[in-house]
Formats: C-alpha cells, sequence, structure tokens
C-alpha cells in the first residue's frame, strides 16, 4: 500500500499555522526543553547530572564505577537528591600525604565543631582505608549551592546506597562517617594490603576478579 499525502491549500495553511505555533510554544519553553533534551543525553551517555561528581567517580575501582554512577543517578530520580561525590580514591601516595599533614584548623569531620576529631587531616594511614584501593566514595547533598552535611535525608540516602551494595559509614558504632559509602567485596582492609603490598594490582586497584 502507497502512501499519499496530498493537502490542498487550506492543509498547507494548518500545517504552516501548526508549525508556528509549535515553534513559538518551544522557544517560549526553552529552558525547559534544553534541560530535557541534556537530561535525555545523560542519560544515554550514563552521567549524573554533575560533573565534579562524574569525574570523580571515574577514579573509583572499575568494578564500582557503575555502582557509584548508579547511586548518584537514582538518587536524583527516585529521591530528588542531587548528591555529588566529594571523595573517591585516595592513592597510598596521597593518604599518606594527607596523614603527614599537621592539623589545619578545619571541622575535619564535619559535626560543626572543632574539636579533638579534627586534630589531623586524617588519623588514617595509607591502607587503612577503603578510599585508598578506589572502592570508598564520600557524598553530600546540594541544595541551593551548599552542601547539607547536616540532612534529614541521610537516611533515605544510606537506604538507596545500601540497596546498590555499599556499606554505609552511618552504621559504624564508634564515629559515625555519614558521608561514606564504600564496597568492599567481602575483602577486609588487611585482605586489601596484602593484595596490594605483594603486587596483585593494577595501578592503584587491587585485582579482585
Ligand atoms: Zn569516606
Amino acid at each position: 500500500m502507497k502512501f499519499s499525502f496530498k493537502p490542498n491549500k487550506l492543509g498547507y495553511a494548518v500545517i504552516v499555522v501548526v508549525i508556528m505555533i509549535t515553534a513559538i510554544v518551544l522557544f517560549r519553553k526553552k529552558d525547559t526543553v534544553s534541560q530535557l533534551i541534556s537530561k535525555g543525553i545523560n542519560y544515554l551517555k550514563e552521567k549524573s547530572w554533575d560533573m565534579v561528581s562524574d569525574q570523580r567517580i571515574s577514579t573509583l575501582h572499575p568494578l564500582i564505577i557503575g555502582k557509584a554512577k548508579e547511586f548518584i543517578i537514582r538518587a536524583e530520580k527516585e529521591l530528588g537528591i542531587k548528591l555529588r561525590v566529594v571523595s573517591a580514591l585516595r592513592s597510598w601516595v596521597e593518604q599518606t600525604a594527607l596523614f603527614n599533614q599537621p592539623f589545619d584548623g578545619k571541622d575535619n569531620d564535619h559535626d560543626g565543631q572543632i574539636d579533638e576529631a579534627d586534630e589531623k587531616v586524617t588519623n588514617a594511614k595509607a591502607g587503612s582505608s577503603y578510599h585508598n584501593f578506589g572502592l570508598a566514595l564520600d557524598v553530600v547533598e546540594i541544595k541551593n549551592g551548599k552542601a547539607l552535611w547536616k540532612n534529614p535525608n541521610w537516611s533515605k540516602i544510606a537506604a538507596l546506597g545500601k540497596s546498590i551494595g555499599f556499606e554505609w559509614g552511618g552504621d559504624w558504632k564508634s564515629f559515625k562517617d555519614k558521608p561514606h559509602f564504600q564496597y568492599t567485596f567481602g575483602k577486609t582492609l588487611a585482605q586489601l594490603r596484602d593484595l596490594y603490598q605483594s603486587g596483585h594490582r593494577t595501578g592503584d586497584y587491587v585485582n579482585l576478579a
């Protein structure tokens, strides 16, 4: 069957008017339209709302990059929460440098006060954090351009992260590290250190397969 479309003059006039109205509506809603288009493109490229987070996620262990991306993308889609990755891989070299840094006078544990817990930038030696193996990331909700460290949404964020398979630092008994999520593959830090130091690794990433 052949499809033929031969409108008369009135038909052409109607088509032209419809196209013009559509163009005017799209132009007036151009911000919404461009947002939708960029959302679509980001979705296809598996990008989150945030380039900074995407860049940091790319430093993680290759086996958890997909899970970290899923976390950030689903937080926005399902919870309406824009998460930013504030820390991902901290290489052994970087961690050693941090450990050796003197107290910087900052609220390093983000509890709203400068106290003993802030005395060092970190108390962790290289290899004593899942960050050193690219297996942990720290996140925070960004709202109106501000990072919400004290956030009633932490439990929702945690539930989503845990559903993807991350362990949450907020569940720790001694020091609750709410921004922290780690994916351990059932390995203890001692086991990871052994793998790292015995050369079972590719760059900073230990071989887990
Ligand atoms: Zn962390």
